[in-house]
């Protein structure tokens, strides 16, 4: 390798270093978060009937965009998962699929007693947990259903977390 091309990948090295060490220092690190925060999007994908109140929470009377929620089509445009209820194997499969696609940084909310710990099909042999499909939860929202109003509490709750990080929020 010539000195040229060792110069390069050096280069390239540092001002990667520069890059991070300059996003982890306020006040950018303080503006990144407070973006982030309200630039939370969720991938379309509805478990179970939970499902339902958050259709509620993105339609007119709750208004999810004023907290910037936008619910988008491809996975990896987005960076909040919300796990609607019940987790069938077959559907945390595909939770966790898309889970993997999304970029970092990214945020996950369980809503409703069976994303919690089974509700009402805690013994069923066909539901799992986030945890069982290495998800790892930020938010819990309880209730069965989940109520928009709760649901709108965790991303609030989340966005406060996210603005008051120091960089170790779900990672
Ligand atoms: S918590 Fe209740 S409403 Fe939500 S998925 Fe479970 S059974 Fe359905």
């Amino acid at each position: 390798m010539t000195e040229e091309l060792l110069l390069t990948g050096n280069l390239e090295e540092v001002s990667k270093k520069v890059v991070n060490w300059l996003l982890n220092r306020k006040p950018i690190k303080s503006l990144k978060d407070w973006g982030t925060s309200f630039s939370l999007w969720p991938p379309h994908l509805t478990t179970s009937c939970c499902g339902t109140e958050f259709g509620a929470f993105a339609a007119a009377r709750f208004d999810a965009e004023r907290y910037g929620v936008l619910p988008f089509s491809s996975a990896r445009q987005t960076n909040l998962l919300v796990i609607e209820g019940t987790l069938t194997r077959k559907m945390g499969r595909a939770a966790k699929i898309v889970y993997d696609q999304m970029p970092e940084p990214k945020f996950v909310i369980a809503m409703g007693a069976c994303a919690l710990e089974g509700g009402i099909f805690w013994n069923s042999y066909n539901t799992v947990l986030p945890s069982d499909l290495g998800i790892p939860v930020d938010i819990y929202a309880p209730g069965c259903p989940t109520r928009p109003e709760a649901l709108a509490r965790a991303v609030l709750l989340l966005q406060k977390r996210i603005r008051s990080s120091n960089g170790t929020l779900n990672k």
